[in-house]
């Protein structure tokens, strides 16, 4: 039984169609990466999902337990990292910890326990005793996971966790998510960086106006849109038919072109640069250089929808 089953969501904000019908699941101890650009409903998917707004149409489970109509027992089952950190400013962050451990009706030993474990482990024991307001975006956002993991959730909810983070703190933050991904932990992502996605997620639903589009791992994502290509660059006469007849067994659909003196040809996914310079070698070619460009997740975007991500122009 998946830990996330939510089918047929709909969600209006007045006009607004934020959910059309979407539908999610999620296996126990796999990342889903909720790919889509600004506006698409992520963040109203998660909301629905840890209870914190109601659909209008349309069911969501976790762990078995209807969100609707059991709010309470889904909020002792999930941690949610949002993209605001829900972290009180005033206080320290071990004072943070303590005050969520509480919420959930720790004694004081235990929550004093295990917000030391989790200050150590998100490398917060230094900072632990100073006010928050002093933090840096990367230890907010530390914190912010640390206190969604207080109660040791089953499933965690990651809304956009890099949103605006330095390049340096965002790497950090993505190593976290790993640590819990091999612990097993259950995870909802969401993410507006295809980057992200590919790095983080099992698997990814690429959502857009409130529908799920497509759904795949990031290499059959990628697959969609038919392969990689082989950029060589000829030396001497070689010409790009020559290249084209060499490169015949790895070829994939579309026709090879030139660009800048550059030969493009279309290979299958998988083709590597050796076996592109073996087969140019066989054909006793001569090349100044070859590599192998993947498509990107932007591609995807742009070949399901037919417009590129907002994600494109702001990462
Ligand atoms: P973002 O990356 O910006 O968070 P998102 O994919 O999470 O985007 P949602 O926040 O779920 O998207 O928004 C989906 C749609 O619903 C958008 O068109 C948004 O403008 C609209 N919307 C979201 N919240 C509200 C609200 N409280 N009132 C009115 N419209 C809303």
């Amino acid at each position: 039984m998946p830990l996330i089953e939510a089918s047929g969501l709909v969600k209006n904000y007045g006009e607004t169609l934020a959910l059309a019908g979407l539908d999610l699941e999620v296996e126990a101890g796999m990342v889903l990466g909720m790919l889509g650009p600004n506006g698409a409903g992520k963040t109203t998917t998660v909301r629905i999902l840890t209870t914190l707004l109601k659909p209008d149409a349309g069911t969501a489970f976790i762990d078995g337990i209807d969100v609707v109509a059991e709010p309470r027992r889904i909020r002792s089952r999930i941690g949610l990292t949002g993209q605001y950190a829900a972290v009180d400013e005033r206080l320290t962050a071990r004072e943070n910890l303590d005050l969520i451990g509480r919420f959930f009706r720790l004694s004081s030993s235990e929550a004093a326990g295990r917000a030391n474990e989790l200050l150590d482990r998100f490398r917060l024991d230094e900072a632990g005793d100073r006010l928050v307001k002093g933090f840096s975006g990367g230890m907010r956002r530390r914190l912010d996971i640390a206190m969604s993991l207080v109660a040791r959730p089953k499933v965690l909810f990651l809304d956009e966790p890099t949103t605006g983070l330095d390049p340096r703190s965002r790497l950090d933050m993505w190593d976290l998510i790993d640590e819990l991904q091999r612990e097993g932990m259950t995870t909802l992502l969401t993410t507006q960086y295809l980057e992200e996605a590919d790095r983080l997620a099992d698997e990814i639903v690429v959502i857009d106006h409130g529908l799920v589009i497509a759904r795949g791992t990031a290499a059959e994502l990628k697959a969609l849109i038919g392969g990689s290509k082989a950029v060589i660059e000829p030396s001497g006469a070689t010409t790009l038919t020559e290249v084209a007849d060499a490169l015949a067994s790895v070829r994939g659909g579309a026709e090879p072109t030139s660009e800048g003196g550059a030969i493009m040809v279309p290979v299958r996914l998988g083709t590597t640069t050796p076996d592109v310079v073996r087969l140019l070698d066989a054909a006793a070619l001569a090349v100044v250089d070859v590599a192998i460009t993947s498509p990107t997740l932007d591609d995807v975007f742009l070949a399901l929808t037919g417009h590129a991500s907002d994600a494109e122009v702001s990462a």
